[in-house]
């Protein structure tokens, strides 16, 4: 008897596979939602240790600070960021009101309603990027010295941009490292980063390259904004193929403000003009991602190399009662 061969219907249509999908059950749990894990010990142990290897790379004189997953929404407007990602913001809301209006909402809800209609903006959104909030500190505390300024820092953030591929979260960790100067004092911080930064991806065994890169501007005028940035060499990007060479993840992204945020924030250099600023981000998350993807989900068998540049060899030699070199 000949069986019909039905085609899927598309809610029964199994997804395509990525390659990347095979990490999930490892490194993370569902929580309901694309884009949003939580994180598996095997995962976060990785991310830690990823940390303290870009901490070695730290220059001298660094000053570090740690920012909570939001920001004030005044100093990210002021930074234009609506002017180029208004689609990728997230933004706090809150149920504002009297006890009678805020009950309502609550009540709506009880019935089978919708209590979002009753939400209202506070003055907070979710940070797109770690480095935002450090340039207004950075102008409260007067002019640029010689030399000018670095920081360190780090924080959670939210880009609305849901996706199944699980190196595009919509809550993922940023790590940068951010100066602020003259023109000179940012070439010279963005060209010792690009080079540093491929020391510790071929340290950690991942294939990859440098390229040049523009940010993914909202909109039509957003598409001339790209080329500029491109035009101007604003951005690099450390790439890694991980699904393929056409379309490969930014692990790291190198960046040139110029004098943006120095004009925004009335930050002066040591020269009296509006200072210049570049940061270099580290995706966290995606490079976790990448040295699961390109070594295996057993972190024993991962290369000597590789696991020393992670303190994963001292480690294995500590708990086996060994002395490490
Ligand atoms: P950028 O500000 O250059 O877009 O992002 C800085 C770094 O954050 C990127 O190089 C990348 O490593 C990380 N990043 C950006 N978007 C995502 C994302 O959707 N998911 C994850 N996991 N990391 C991201
Ligand atoms: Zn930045």
């Amino acid at each position: 008897m000949n069986v019909p061969v039905l085609n899927p219907s598309p809610e029964t249509a199994p997804q395509p596979i990525d390659p990347l999908d095979h990490l999930a059950d490892h490194l993370f749990h569902r929580m309901g939602s694309d884009g949003v894990y939580a994180r598996t010990a095997l995962y976060e142990d990785i991310v830690e240790r990823l940390a303290l290897l870009i901490t070695r790379h730290r220059d001298a004189g660094t000053e570090v600070m740690r920012f909570p997953p939001v920001m004030s929404r005044a100093q990210l407007e002021k930074s234009g960021y609506l002017k180029s990602f208004p689609n990728l913001l997230g933004c706090v809301c809150g149920l504002h009101g009297t006890e009678r209006e805020i009950q309502a909402a609550v009540s709506r809800f009880d019935a089978g309603g919708d209590w979002t209609r009753s939400l209202s903006a506070v003055d907070l959104v979710l940070s797109p990027a770690a480095c935002y909030p450090v340039y207004p500190i950075a102008a409260s505390r007067g002019a640029l010295p010689k030399g000018g300024l670095r920081f360190d820092v780090a924080a959670d953030c939210f880009r609305r941009e849901p996706s199944r591929h699980l190196d595009r979260l919509q809550s993922f960790r940023m790590r940068e490292y951010v100066c602020i100067g003259t023109p000179d004092d940012v070439s010279a911080f963005r060209e010792r980063w690009i080079e540093r930064a491929q020391g510790i991806a071929g340290d950690l065994g991942l294939d990859f390259w440098v390229d040049q890169a523009s940010d993914p501007f909202f909109g039509r005028v957003g598409q001339m904004m790209a080329v500029t940035q491109k035009q101007q060499s604003l951005k690099f990007e450390l790439l890694v193929p991980l699904r393929s060479e056409a379309q490969p993840t930014a692990c790291m992204s190198f960046n040139y403000h110029r004098e943006h945020f120095g004009a925004t924030w009335g930050i002066l250099d040591a020269n009296g003009e509006p200072a210049h600023t570049g940061c270099v981000a580290f995706g966290m998350d995606r490079l976790a991602v990448a040295l699961f993807h390109t070594h295996g989900i057993d972190v024993s068998a991962w290369p000597p190399a590789v696991r020393d540049g992670l303190g994963l060899a001292q480690h294995a030699a500590k708990a086996d009662g060994g002395v490490s070199a």
